[in-house]
């Protein structure tokens, strides 16, 4: 959910102020905007402009399920390795902040089942890379296993993950900027990166799906999902279970009940 943005700026000594600005309020503009500040504390001249034309509780994020895991991603790339470990350690860090509860992130066990024949001696046989990212992690054996034998043959580890309740996180995020005067939020629709030519420096795309439209980004595309929300009682596991065509997960928190 959460990138490291690595910018380099170009301070100018005859330049009063540094214009950055992100085009997108979800979770991806959001963050980035924190960690700009975090990058460039010190730096007063910095304005940074947020641009969107939906905000929480109309962004992606907030129909989301929140759940850290890279997933359906090339874990041999490295950089997707380093951002998935700098989300998680951000969100661990937010976890054990006092700020924790209002901002909907939970810390849980989840159980990653995969529906396929696996060799019962080899017990690294379903290890994704990721998992030297986690806290603690541990492959399942019997007698855990056999408590999903009601779904075939499946081989699986418990990791500890993060979940972030977005519709909660967001306005969280949204009210820390709105606490530095460097940062201003205007809501409006891009139709082209030019018109902010004369009002940025330096422009930061974090429009998501809305590529597409704004920058002809072809790559881009909707992968499936739903979320079904119920009420639950307090229940602290997440169970996930990866058939070869498809991904269903019954993730279970504070009052909620999300599957995708
Ligand atoms: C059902 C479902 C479940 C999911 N579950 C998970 C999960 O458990 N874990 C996980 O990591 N991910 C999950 N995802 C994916 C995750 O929600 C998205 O990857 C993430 O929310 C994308 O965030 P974003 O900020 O890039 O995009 P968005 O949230 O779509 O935000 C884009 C922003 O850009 C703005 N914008 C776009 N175009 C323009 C324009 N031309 N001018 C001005 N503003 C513009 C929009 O208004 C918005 O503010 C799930 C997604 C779905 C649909």
């Amino acid at each position: 959910m959460m990138k490291e943005t690595t910018l380099i700026l170009f301070f100018h000594r005859e330049r009063m102020t540094y214009r950055i600005t992100i085009v997108g309020g979800g979770i991806i503009g959001l963050t980035t905007a924190c960690t700009i500040l975090k990058e460039y504390a010190s730096v007063d001249t910095l304005k940074l402009t947020i641009i969107a034309d939906a905000f929480s509780p109309e962004t992606t994020g907030d129909v989301s399920g929140g759940f850290w895991e890279p997933y359906g991603l090339d874990l041999s790339d490295q950089r997707i390795m380093e951002w998935a470990r700098y989300s998680y350690n951000i969100f661990l860090d937010e976890y054990f902040s006092s700020k924790a509860a209002r901002a909907g992130i939970m810390e849980l066990s989840a159980y990653i089942l995969k529906g396929q024949q696996v060799n019962s001696n080899d017990d690294t046989s379903s290890n994704p890379s990721f998992l030297s990212i986690v806290r603690h992690y541990r492959v399942l054996k019997s007698p855990e296993i056999d408590m999903f034998n009601h779904l075939g043959s499946i081989t699986g580890f418990v990791m500890s993950s993060i979940v972030a309740e977005v519709r909660r996180y967001l306005p969280e995020l949204q009210r820390f900027l709105q606490q530095d005067s460097r940062v201003k939020f205007i809501k409006r629709k891009i139709c082209s990166l030019n018109e902010l030519k004369n009002e940025a420096d330096v422009v930061i795309n974090c429009t998501g799906l809305g590529a597409k439209d704004l920058v002809d980004d072809l790559t881009i595309r909707p992968a499936r999902g739903q979320v079904r929300m119920r009420s639950i009682d307090n229940v602290f596991l997440l169970y996930c279970y990866c058939l070869r065509l498809g991904h269903a997960c019954s993730c279970s928190m504070d009052q909620i009940d999300v599957l995708f």
